[in-house]
């Protein structure tokens, strides 16, 4: 199967930023429920709404359909009748005591005759004609204004019908005022309607909401558009929305957090080595001049929440899941550059320290890592020693020797660190063709004590010297100690007494300042020629 380049990024994408990624999908997922739930319930809110306007525009135009009824009732014994003045004034009465009718008329073959308004008979014109036949229906005034329409309420016996006009602009301006910006239509059962105009377009899609009339005379209804919908919501819950918004936000951020916790102390350590955030510090080693010759690699964790870490509380779990090789490769590459950087502050033969523990024996992977660190360097100028504790056992003997003999040649030197604690020194200094042994500082911290008892560290001493190989004495913390070690013939010291482990940029720079110091003292002139 082949990758294309794109998919390859996309994989390389979704891995780097899966918890990322699963986090949004989190937040995403909740704001969509959030904003789901409140879009419901705002539609439901919305919908009661308008039912409730609905019935209240119901009532309202019933009411004064009700007092058309009672108007043509009392016009309609008038039906028949000449329009004398007195017939006229009897309209305008009726007409006068219905505060929403505007006018009371009587029709005969299509004609007004009589009408509330006029205190006589009126002509057949087109100003009187009435081409209404149902009863309830919408027409256009004639009398003042033909554009203007009117609504009129018929009451029929034979050919001739009393009819109550009420005032389309009215129902207009009641609508709008009980529906606001919700659009309220009637509907009279010959299908025609009154409406007013609102911000919403007419539309034929949407929820539609229908109240009929008490006597199926008309039906006041409103269709509820996704716009109506969307406004309604944003109008009167933003502020649900905003906070809906705010928690998917905090749960995506927390999710995240969660997500990025390892779940256990193997996975920290497996993310902290993808991080980098194992560093290294350097503690200087010092000769019999009190010149600092070489360093020990010393290994830090940097947490980024619990601060520095020191070696003791990870590096068995590394030994145990095997990150320690890793984590070599990484402290080895960061040292290797901070040398190379300033290698013209550096002594010729620098010793540098670095520690392997036993379970690296028994593979290569150590040796590739110094090969790759002492090519970087000019022959000479740095030596590198591993450093092996005798305080454990190395298991496969067979494995350590190559290893060791693969270093040998390579020009690497091995200490071996802890001297005196363990049980296999004599041994492990024969098989192993050690070079250095450091006398633990256990023994260091003997010397000087009140209830000193000599002899052991002058048998630990004595037995390094009688060896014949490079000594280094750790612990070192005062001059006492300098001094008795010095008497015995040790050549190198590290400890407290001349500076804790250091990162190594100030490792750098104190190296930096006795180059210089160094410098000076050469070129200062000699006195004695
Ligand atoms: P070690 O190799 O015996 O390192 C010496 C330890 O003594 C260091 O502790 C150092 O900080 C401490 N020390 C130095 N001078 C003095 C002194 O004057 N007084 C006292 N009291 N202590 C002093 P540290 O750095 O905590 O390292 C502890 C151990 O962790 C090391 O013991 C070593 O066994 C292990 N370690 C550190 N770095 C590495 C590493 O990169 N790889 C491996 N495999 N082990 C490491
Ligand atoms: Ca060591
Ligand atoms: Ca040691």
């Amino acid at each position: 199967m082949t990758l294309t380049c794109k998919n390859w990024f996309l994989i390389r994408f979704v891995t780097c930023y899966k918890h990322f990624l699963l986090a949004m999908l989190l937040g995403l997922s909740v704001l969509t429920l959030g904003l789901g739930g409140i879009y419901l319930h705002g539609r439901s809110n919305l919908e009661d709404l308008v039912k409730e306007k609905a019935t209240i525009a119901n009532a309202l135009f019933q009411n004064t359909i009700d007092e058309a009824h009672v108007a043509i009732n009392k016009a309609t014994p008038l039906l028949g009748a000449a329009c004398t003045p007195a017939t006229a004034a009897e309209l305008k009465r009726i007409s006068v005591l219905s505060p929403n009718i505007r006018t009371v008329n009587l029709v005969k073959d299509d004609y007004i005759y009589c009408s509330s308004l006029f205190s006589k008979a009126l002509k057949r014109n087109a100003n009187t004609r009435i081409a209404g036949d149902s009863h309830l229906f919408l027409a256009t005034h004639n009398y003042f204004n033909p554009n203007e329409k009117i609504l009129f309420l018929s009451s029929a016996v034979g050919e001739t019908y009393a009819i109550a006009s009420i005032d389309v602009q009215y129902i207009k301006k009641t609508l709008k005022t009980i529906g606001q910006k919700i659009p309220l239509t009637i509907t009279l059962n010959n299908q025609q309607r009154v409406t007013y105009a609102t911000s919403y377009s007419e539309t034929e899609d949407g929820t539609l909401i229908a109240l009929n009339s008490r006597d199926d005379e008309f039906t006041i209804s409103s269709r509820i558009s996704q716009t109506m919908y969307l406004d309604y919501m944003l109008s009167h819950l933003y502020i649900s929305m905003s906070l809906c918004v705010i928690i998917a936000i905090v749960i995506s951020i927390n999710g995240y957090r969660q997500l990025k916790r390892p779940r256990s102390l193997q996975e920290e350590l497996r993310r902290a080595v993808k991080e980098n955030e194992f560093l290294p510090y350097l503690q200087p080693i010092v000769n019999h001049q009190g010149r600092v010759c070489g360093a020990e690699i010393l290994m830090r964790w940097h947490h980024p929440n619990q601060g520095f870490i020191m070696p003791e509380l990870f590096i068995p779990l590394a030994e145990d899941t095997g990150l320690i090789n890793v984590m070599t490769t990484q402290v080895l590459t960061s040292v290797k550059s901070y040398l190379l950087q300033n290698h013209q502050y550096l002594p010729d033969g620098f010793h540098l320290a670095i520690n392997i523990s036993p379970c690296q024996c028994n593979d290569l992977l150590f040796y590739k890592d110094c090969l790759s660190f002492m090519s970087a360097f000019p022959e000479g100028k740095v030596k590198l020693v591993a450093e092996l504790t005798e305080r454990e056992f190395i298991k496969d003997t067979g494995h350590a020797a190559l290893l060791f003999e693969k270093l040998h040649n390579l020009g690497v030197q091995i200490a071996l660190d802890d001297f005196g604690t363990g049980h296999s020194s004599l041994a492990y200094i024969n098989q192993f063709n050690i070079d250095i042994i450091k006398i633990d500082k256990s023994f260091t911290h003997l010397i000087g004590s009140v209830d000193m008892p000599s002899h052991i560290v002058d048998n630990v001493v004595d037995l390094a010297n009688r060896l014949n190989i490079d000594v280094v004495a750790e612990g070192v913390e005062n001059a006492t100690q300098e001094t008795y070690l010095k008497q015995h013939n040790i050549q190198f010291f590290q400890g407290y007494l001349y500076d804790k482990p250091l990162p190594p940029a100030i490792f750098m720079q104190k190296m930096k300042e006795q180059s210089h110091g160094q410098k000076r003292l050469q070129a200062a002139p000699s006195f004695e020629g």
